[in-house]
């Protein structure tokens, strides 16, 4: 069942005219080690998880394939040096201090971490992000850090308006020359978030089935 709905999603992501590549992320929070192996062997390489600890037992089960792990939950700061040390992309930094943290605690010798900013293009009191008269400052400090890459922004923006923020979130993107990225769109927005320029779409539910808590 999980690589049919993967087969589904992928040619959902085909019918939408777009000219990007688009990479799909498995959101695989609360799916077992055996769920996100079936769709291991259905060819599924990106997963996306909200919880540390959580993620962690799993990364290391699942350690003997070449997945790529983005972590795409709240970020607490006293949870930072795993999140450094065990993941390939960051999609939710939304305080500079946690940047600075991912970049003083990112091994080395490992591959620049990922990251991307999570911006509040709604302004909503509820949801977590940056607002977007920050963008320019927080994009400029991250350029001392040489451990990390950012790469771009992630939102999630409210239901009632995601066509207009979805295309403001590409034009705040495309005025920055060295970023390349948009982490938008899940079950219920994927096919608009194409549209519109999202480079990684973040899709749980149309892979896994409903989840039953969170
Ligand atoms: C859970 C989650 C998703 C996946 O949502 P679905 O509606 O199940 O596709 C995507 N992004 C974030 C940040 C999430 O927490």
């Amino acid at each position: 069942m999980i690589k049919d709905n993967l087969e589904k999603i992928k040619s959902r992501i085909d019918s939408v005219d777009h000219s990007q590549q688009v990479t799909l992320i498995a959101v695989s929070k609360t799916r077992s080690v055996l769920e996100i192996q079936s769709a291991v062997d259905a060819g599924q390489y990106n997963f996306g998880e909200n919880y540390l600890q959580e993620a962690l037992d799993k990364i290391e089960a699942l350690k003997n394939n070449t997945l790529v792990w983005h972590f795409i939950g709240p970020i607490q700061s006293n949870k930072t040096a795993k999140i450094a040390e065990n993941f390939d992309w960051v999609h939710s930094v939304d305080r500079i201090k946690v940047a600075k943290r991912l970049n003083e605690q990112r091994p080395p010798d490992f591959s620049k971490l990922n990251v991307l900013i999570q911006v509040n293009i709604d302004n909503e009191p509820t949801k977590s992000g940056i607002l977007l008269n920050e963008v320019t400052e927080f994009v400029r400090q991250c350029d001392d850090f040489e451990n990390i890459r950012l790469r771009g922004f992630m939102c999630i923006p409210n239901p009632q308006n995601s066509s207009n923020s979805f295309s403001l979130m590409a034009k705040i993107l495309s005025e920055f020359s060295s970023l390349d990225t948009l982490s938008m769109g899940m079950s219920g927005d994927m096919e608009l978030a194409i549209e519109n320029g999202a480079t990684l779409v973040r899709i749980g539910t149309d892979i896994f089935g409903k989840r039953s808590y969170v």
